[in-house]
Parts: structure tokens; C-alpha cells; sequence
């Protein structure tokens, strides 16, 4: 059924673990990644819009409205593939940090697949949607689907996985953006000495066992970042001292994130951290 407004939430990813396999000779980079939903969105808004044409209106000063947007894109697919001739208005409000390793972008593109089934009642298929956000971005099935899962592949093969036990995350964006292509571009993926036991993770995910989970918690793309920018050992560090069960960074970073068994550790790292404003932004959350 047809709708005249649909709103979506756009909800950001972290990774549990992130391993990287191998460069492939088209340069995309093999990969084994925990994916877990976290309970910080982005909330979309979609109507037709009598102009015809994509109209990406927000007040985050941080992404751009053209084209270059993955919404304009992951709405530009949908409206081709349909033949959709009406115009279409996207509202955006950007609470997710841009350029942090939480594919705010990629969780945008996911919502607008099904903002806009939605909007024009086109019965689309997670399949559908899959598909046609793999052409926009690696990460874009996984945000479609959301919850835990494994990630294999350039990030499309998708295992999902039952949730880890509740536990409570403390998400620190330093006031520093890293772009994905150069920590990809700066990574060896040939010479690593150390890979996460992501089969490890899975298995204990299997258990419901939080301790065989964080104990496990790695990301090779730290090799890259954390040289170049001390602030995210440093909040790493921070984080195990205040009580963490483990730390780590995000993605391509330079997000770090502290999983914390106990709520009252959680509360009062979160509270010590936003006071000594290593941050860009802090936030107190949950698995989605
Ligand atoms: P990932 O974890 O997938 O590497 P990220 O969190 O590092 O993603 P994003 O926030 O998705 O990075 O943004 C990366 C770049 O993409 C930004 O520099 C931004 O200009 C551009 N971009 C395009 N569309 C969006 C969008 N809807 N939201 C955020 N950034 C966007």
C-alpha cells in the first residue's frame, strides 16, 4: 500500500571484530567482520514531491545534498529501476557521526530502500533491496538487514547471528575524521602479524557468552590509525581503566566504543569521558 509520508530510523553499526583477509587483485580488500546494530540513528523522512527529481533537505553541515549523497544514490537506483517519474523529498536529521566508522551513510542508503517501498508500495524484497544497495556500498546489505551477524566477503555475505548477551556501550567520536580509502589504502593486509578469532566470536556469540566475546574483541584496521592518531589508544585505554570488559575501534575508525557488563561502569565512564572532552561526540547505548 501506497503512503503519502514514511519515516525510518537509519541505525549505526559498530564491529565486534573486524578481520581483513586478503587485497583481492581488483583491490577490494577480503574481509571477516562482526557487524552489531547500536541504538544511535538517523531519522529519514520521505514524501513524494511534485517536482520531479531527488530533494535531499537537512541541517547537518557535514554531508552533502547532491548526488554525492548515498541517499541520492540509493534513492536513484529505486527510482530507475521502478520507473518512478514522481519526485521524491528526503528529510534527514544526522545524529550518527559522519566519516567515523559507524556507516552512517550506508545506514541512510538502507533506510531509503525501505522508506521508499514503502512510500510507493512496491512490495520489494529484502533480496531486492540487497542487491540493489551492494551496487552503492559494501556495507549497505548488512544496514538493510541490522542486528549481529557475520560479514564475509567484500562485507555482502551475510550470516545472521543471535544477539550478544545485554551489556551496555559507551561510543566515543574523537574530534578527528578518517577516511575510509586511506586506511584501506594504508593497510598491508599482507603482512599482519595477528588476526581476531572471529570464528571464535561466532562461537561464543552461540553461547550467550559475554566474557568469550569481549575477550576476543580485535581490528586489524588499528594498525593503521592508531599511529597516526594516539587518541584512540588513548581512549581505549581510558575505557579499560573505567571499567570496560574490552575497547576498540570501529570500522576505519576513529570511533572507539567499551562494552561494559554493569550500567552503573557504563554511566560513570560515559559521565568521566564527556568531562575530559577528548570527544567530538559521546553517547550511552544498547544493542539494537
Ligand atoms: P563506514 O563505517 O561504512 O566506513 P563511515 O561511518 O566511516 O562509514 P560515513 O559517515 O558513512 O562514514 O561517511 C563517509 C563519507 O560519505 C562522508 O565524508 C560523507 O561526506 C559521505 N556521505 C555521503 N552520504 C552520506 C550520508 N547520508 N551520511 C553520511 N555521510 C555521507
Amino acid at each position: 500500500m501506497e503512503s503519502d509520508t514514511v519515516i525510518r530510523k537509519a541505525y549505526a553499526k559498530i564491529n565486534l571484530g573486524l578481520d581483513v583477509i586478503r587485497r583481492r587483485p581488483d583491490g577490494y580488500h577480503e574481509v571477516k567482520m562482526l557487524m552489531q546494530t547500536v541504538g544511535i540513528y538517523d531519522e529519514l523522512g520521505f514524501a513524494k514531491n511534485p517536482v520531479p527529481g531527488i530533494h535531499i533537505v537537512t541541517e547537518s553541515q557535514e554531508v552533502p545534498v547532491n548526488e554525492d549523497n548515498l541517499i541520492y544514490q540509493a534513492a536513484a537506483a529505486v527510482m530507475q529501476q521502478y520507473s518512478l517519474k514522481t519526485g521524491v523529498t528526503v528529510c534527514l536529521k544526522k545524529n550518527i557521526p559522519v566519516a567515523a566508522g559507524m556507516a552512517g551513510g550506508s545506514a541512510d542508503a538502507a533506510a531509503v530502500f525501505h522508506g521508499l517501498d514503502a512510500l510507493f508500495g512496491l512490495g520489494l524484497s529484502s533480496e531486492d533491496k540487497s542487491k540493489m544497495g551492494l551496487r552503492i556500498g559494501a556495507d549497505v546489505p548488512y544496514c538493510i538487514m541490522g542486528g549481529t551477524a557475520l560479514a564475509e566477503g567484500i562485507g555482502e555475505k551475510l550470516t545472521p547471528l543471535p544477539s550478544p548477551p545485554g551489556c551496555h556501550i559507551v561510543i566515543v567520536k574523537p574530534d578527528i575524521s578518517v577516511s575510509t580509502k586511506w586506511v584501506y589504502e594504508n593497510l598491508h593486509a599482507d603482512r599482519l602479524s595477528w588476526h581476531p578469532d572471529i570464528d571464535g566470536m561466532v562461537a561464543s556469540l552461540r553461547q550467550n557468552d559475554l566474557p568469550g566475546i569481549t575477550g576476543r574483541m580485535g581490528n586489524v584496521l588499528e594498525t593503521v590509525t592508531v599511529p597516526a592518531y594516539p587518541v584512540i589508544a588513548e581512549l581505549k585505554h581510558k575505557m579499560l581503566e573505567l571499567g570496560a570488559e574490552n575497547a576498540l575501534m570501529s570500522g576505519s575508525g576513529p570511533t572507539v566504543f567499551g562494552i561494559f557488563a554493569d550500567d552503573r561502569d557504563a554511566r560513570k565512564a560515559y559521565n568521566h569521558l564527556r568531562e575530559i572532552r577528548l570527544e567530538k561526540a559521546i553517547y550511552l547505548t544498547e544493542l539494537v
